[in-house]
């Protein structure tokens, strides 16, 4: 089992990427730290992998909140006795609008939370990783404001996820002294429930704003992605079989962002 001994953080783990991720990090002999702003899917998930015979421990907390992503650090802590990975994942695609009718409120939503709160969880993970000897941040970005500006309406969105690729880089710099690796993983369409957490304004100048999937599907499947398939790709930048990666993003998008 490849992270048998380790103990992993994973924001966002009540639904999509990070449930997928917590999954796996616990049948890989993980012990998981689920952090969600839903406690009731974050409760869901807990009883999945208490199934697998796992050790797991519930910590609902909002990414945005520095205080509480202290304490949920602590919890993990106190539950655990050490931090080996954290998977910064927690995200939403917030308000969809031209930037032009996006006001303050919205934009600093999206940037609270995708930009800020992925700041805050890997911030104050670092004494903890320190204290371990080393370990693996990984950062769900996008190929949204990476490698794709065709979906008109995410400027917030965009601008998050190309900020958590900069932040990752300079991290990756920063903590290399101390064996802590950071990479980001940059999915395309990926079939979760993030549409749910979309505030789309639908019509501005009689102009209906579209998200824009590739024409006849993605190229390599298709079809959007699935959760289980980013948690793979995240499973070997969180084990020690990634050792010599940091600083990288890796794009999974079955070619989506090449269109
Ligand atoms: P999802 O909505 O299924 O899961 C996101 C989870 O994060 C939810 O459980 C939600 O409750 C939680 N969350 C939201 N705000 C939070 C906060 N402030 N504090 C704590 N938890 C919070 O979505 P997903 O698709 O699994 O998204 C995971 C990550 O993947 C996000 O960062 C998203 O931007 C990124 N991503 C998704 C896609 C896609 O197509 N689904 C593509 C590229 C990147």
């Amino acid at each position: 089992r490849r992270l048998a001994g380790k103990a992993a953080f994973v924001t966002g783990a009540g639904s999509g990427i990070g449930r997928a991720a917590a999954l796996l990090f616990a049948r890989e002999g993980a012990k998981v730290a689920l952090v969600d702003i839903n406690r009731q899917r974050m409760q869901e998930v807990c009883s999945e992998i208490s199934t697998l015979g796992a050790e797991y421990a519930p910590l609902p907390a909002d990414i945005a909140n520095p205080l509480e992503v202290e304490a949920a650090y602590r919890g993990c802590l106190d539950q655990f006795g050490r931090l080996d990975i954290v998977f910064a994942n927690a995200g939403i695609n917030g308000t969809i609008s031209p930037l032009e009718l996006l006001t303050p409120e919205e934009w600093k939503q999206t940037i609270d939370i995708d930009l800020t709160g992925t700041f805050y969880t890997l911030k104050y993970a670092i004494p903890a990783l320190k204290d371990s000897g080393g370990g693996s941040v990984i950062i769900t970005s996008s190929i949204n404001g990476n490698r794709v500006f065709t979906n008109f309406g995410m400027g917030a969105y965009g601008t998050a996820k190309a900020g958590q690729v900069a932040l990752m880089k300079m991290a990756a710099l920063e903590l290399a002294r101390y064996k802590i690796r950071v990479n980001a993983v940059c999915p395309g369409a990926i079939s979760t429930d993030i549409e749910a957490s979309s505030n789309r304004k639908p019509e501005v100048d009689g102009i209906t704003i579209p998200i824009v999937y590739p024409e006849g599907g993605h190229p390599l499947a298709g079809e959007s992605g699935r959760p289980e398939q980013v948690a793979k790709l995240v499973l070997f930048l969180a084990s020690d079989d990634s050792d010599h990666i940091t600083g990288t993003e890796i794009y999974i998008d079955g070619a989506e962002s090449l269109l």
